[in-house]
Order: C-alpha cells, then sequence, then structure tokens
C-alpha cells in the first residue's frame, strides 16, 4: 500500500469512527451528566435527568454499542444489589488540547474520560505568526502521538486556546493586539487539512481557562463564574450556567480597557487609564524597575542582580513578604484597580466565584487580600455575602484542560444526530 492510498484509508476508518459518535439528544444529557461525575449507575442517572428506568436502560444500551460507554466496576455495595458504573470508554479516542500563550505553547493528549497520555510544553513566540506556529503545534502532536503509541487511536476533537478576541463560528481571531499575522488566518481550515476528519474547535485563551476552572473546582457547585486573567494584558472569562458566556460578538470579558483613571497614561488602544496600561504586568514591570532604577528598593535590587537582570511576579511578592515597602505598594495599588473593575462586574453579574489567574496572580496573597478589600468595600453585600475570590488551583493547567474539556462540550454537542 502506497503511503498516501494507507492515509485515505486511514482517513476513511476516522470518518467510519466519527458517524459512529452520533448520538440522540437524550444519550447527550446522560453523556453530560456522566462526564461531570467521572461514573454512575443507572440509578444516579434516574435521579438526575427524570428520565424513566427503561428510557435510561436503552440509552446506556446504545451507548454501550456505540462504544461510548463503558462498564466501570460498581457502585460502593449499599444493601441489595451492586450496581454497575458506567464511565466514558477512554479507549474510543483521543483528545487535544493545546494552549498557545504570547510566550508559550502547552499540549496534552487525553482519552475521552480527560486521563492524561501525554504532555508537552516550550516556549514559543506566537508573534512569528499563525503558519510557523500552527505548523510547530502540528509537528509536536505528531511527534507526542508516535512516542506514546497511540497512532491506532482516531483524533476526535482538538481544542485550541489562542491570546486573542476569537470569533468562535467562524474559528479564527479578529483583529488580535498581540498576534501579528493573526488577524482572520483560518485556523481551523488549516489545523484540518492535518487532521481533516477531526472536530477543531479555537477560543480565547481566558475563556478556555475559565472553562477549566470551572470544571475543576470542588463539587462544581458554582455554575456562574468570572476567571480573571491577570498577565501582561488582563481579560476575564466568564462562565453563565456551567458555559462559556461570549457575548454577540465574541469579545465579552474584554475588561481589560475598562477606564480606571481618566488622567491616567495613555494606553495602546488609544484611550486613557485603561486598567490594563495601569495594573497589568507589562505597567507593573515598568513600575518596579523604574524603583530599582531610582535606588527605592534594595530588596528588589538583590533579586535582580540574582536573577541576572530579571524581575518576574514571584520576585516582587517575594520583596513584599520581606517587608519591601516599593513591592507592597505596587502590589497593592494593583489589587486596588483590579477591585474596583471586578466591584462594577459583581455587582452587574452577581457570580458564584472568582478565580484570579496569570503570571501577576503570583505575586501572592497580598494582591488577593488587596482585590478582597476593594470588591468588599464597594460591592452590594448581598453579591458578596457568599462570595469566595480564589486564586486559580490550576494555574499552569487551566489552559489546556480548559481547551480539552471545550474539544469535548462541542464533540458531544455536534454528534447530537435528532
Ligand atoms: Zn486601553
Amino acid at each position: 500500500m502506497t503511503a498516501s492510498v494507507r492515509l485515505m484509508s486511514e482517513r476513511m476508518n476516522q470518518k467510519s469512527y466519527q458517524s459512529s459518535m452520533e448520538i440522540s439528544s437524550a444519550e447527550a444529557v446522560l453523556l453530560d451528566g456522566i462526564r461531570r461525575h467521572q461514573a454512575l449507575t443507572k440509578n444516579d442517572l434516574v435521579a438526575l435527568t427524570d428520565f424513566s428506568r427503561s428510557k435510561i436502560a436503552g440509552c446506556v444500551n446504545s451507548l454501550l454499542e456505540k462504544k461510548i460507554l463503558t462498564k466501570d466496576g460498581y457502585s460502593d455495595n449499599t444493601g441489595g444489589r451492586r450496581s454497575v458504573l458506567y464511565t466514558l470508554n477512554g479507549k474510543r479516542g483521543l483528545l487535544f488540547g493545546a494552549d498557545i500563550g504570547a510566550t508559550s505553547i502547552d499540549l496534552i493528549i487525553t482519552d475521552l474520560n480527560r486521563k492524561v497520555l501525554a504532555r508537552y510544553s516550550e516556549s514559543a513566540l506566537v508573534s512569528e505568526g499563525p503558519q510557523k506556529v500552527l505548523d510547530r503545534v502540528t509537528g509536536l502532536f505528531i511527534e507526542l502521538v508516535e512516542k506514546h503509541g497511540l497512532s491506532n487511536r482516531p483524533v476526535l476533537a482538538f481544542g485550541v486556546g489562542v491570546p486573542g478576541p476569537v470569533n468562535f463560528k467562524e474559528g479564527m481571531v479578529v483583529s488580535p493586539p498581540i498576534m501579528p499575522g493573526w488577524d482572520q488566518f483560518p485556523i481551523v481550515d488549516y489545523l484540518n487539512e492535518q487532521w481533516p476528519d477531526t472536530l477543531i474547535i479555537i477560543d480565547n485563551d481566558v475563556n478556555i481557562m475559565a472553562l477549566g476552572e470551572y470544571t475543576n473546582q470542588e463539587g462544581r457547585d458554582r455554575k456562574n463564574i468570572i476567571f480573571i486573567k491577570i498577565g501582561t494584558g488582563i481579560g476575564a472569562g466568564i462562565i453563565s450556567n456551567g458555559e462559556i458566556y461570549r457575548g454577540s460578538s465574541g469579545c465579552a470579558g474584554d475588561i481589560g480597557h475598562i477606564c480606571v483613571d481618566k488622567n491616567g497614561p495613555i494606553c495602546p488602544c488609544g484611550n486613557r487609564g485603561c486598567l490594563e496600561v495601569l495594573a497589568g504586568g507589562a505597567a507593573i514591570a515598568e513600575r518596579v524597575m523604574r524603583a530599582v532604577r531610582e535606588g527605592k528598593s534594595p530588596i528588589l535590587r538583590k533579586y535582580l542582580d540574582k536573577n541576572s537582570g530579571k524581575l518576574t511576579a514571584k520576585e516582587v511578592g517575594a520583596a513584599a513578604k520581606e517587608g519591601d515597602e516599593t513591592s507592597i505598594e505596587i502590589i497593592r495599588e494593583s489589587g486596588r484597580l483590579i477591585g474596583e473593575v471586578l466591584a462594577v462586574l459583581v455587582n452587574f453579574y452577581n457570580p458564584g466565584r472568582i478565580v484570579i489567574g496569570g503570571g501577576v496572580s503570583k505575586f501572592g496573597n497580598l494582591l488577593l487580600a488587596s482585590i478582597r478589600q476593594s470588591v468588599l468595600k464597594r460591592s452590594l453585600p448581598l453579591a458578596t455575602k457568599d462570595l469566595p475570590i480564589v486564586f486559580s488551583t490550576i494555574i499552569d493547567d487551566a489552559g489546556v484542560f480548559g481547551a480539552i474539556n471545550l474539544a469535548l462540550d462541542q464533540l458531544l454537542i455536534r454528534q447530537i444526530s435528532d
């Protein structure tokens, strides 16, 4: 068999895999419950869905036949007969997740049950343009698949996060400020050339991180979440009733350009005193370096010399812990400004949880305390009565896991046949 014929036959196999993934809307409800709880019995499914016992039995049998579900042992025996637990069939195929950041690429491969099979991260500049970056991502995934002996499994879905505004329906970024050459580039079509039968989904990195946080939170009891990424820029991902809220043109959550000081410095967007230009990573770095140059912070000078001329949020956080007044003031001011904007969002949206992520969150608890204080001072008491404001627990992983969750969500939604 020639390479091209073999490739074609592999693709045809993949297509048949895809069509046998088709599910009914009732089956989709079951799958959603099962993936949220990892594994459930038929009794659990009856309680969760209000479907009749016979309807549940029919759906479960059909999903077992299609090899989308598999049996996963038995539930704890609570008297009487033990019940079979059902879970998603990990062996059914692969999910790819890619988090393309401004200066890094993080990749993960999982099975359908989101068990991690392979992962890899490296530094990369998104500013090098779509072809170079996407070719690198593609090449790395092919290497990972081969290295981990996964070549015989179809790639069912592929989620990609990018650091810019995304037109979700068209699968492309639109006027991204830090992604030169990417504007309107057909990312989904480009990746589909390599994986023609794979469902490929792209979204803004902050949305994807918010979804990663939502899915990973203990108990998943909070369905309305605001995730704030404080990195070089500042953005928010909104989870509304368990789903990403994108707004009517996909740019909901772009809070970095809310004005916090009418007389503040000019932002690259052209306006004055945007949150990002006063409290974002680049602004903080500039203030920190200025203070060091002016001899205002011997502790930061010590870190700068130790780190061969580089300071990150981690060092500024450490200096603050050691009592460095400059670092404490910079962190407090940053937290106060972010908290002011958050207070408006809290009054407007009444979230059940606020999660802070991104590089600047490595400032530590002083930042969190300052954000909390500002939010509590300016929000309605009813809205903050039970409002945890916490750091992301999966700071470095929220992006890739979010990409996997997005891919799986869309895979199950799009395979509904009725
Ligand atoms: Zn701005």
